[in-house]
């Protein structure tokens, strides 16, 4: 299981990284995901109004 961040989708608003607590997001334009550091927790899923964000 991986997240994966649909950069057409996204309308880079920092909720998932908000809720992310393991640094595993970060805000450039876009999001950005480090998966090196996701705990597949899913929170940052339910979070996303753009529906960007899937595993
Ligand atoms: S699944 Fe959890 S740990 Fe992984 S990027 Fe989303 S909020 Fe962060
Ligand atoms: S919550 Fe969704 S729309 Fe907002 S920055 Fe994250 S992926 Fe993009």
């Amino acid at each position: 299981m991986s997240i994966t961040i649909n950069q057409d989708l996204c309308v880079g608003c920092g909720c998932c990284s908000d809720v992310c607590s393991s640094g595993a997001l970060e805000l450039a334009e876009k999001a950005v995901v480090y998966e090196e550091h996701c705990r597949e927790c899913t929170a940052c899923i339910d979070m996303c109004p753009a529906v960007a964000i899937s595993v």
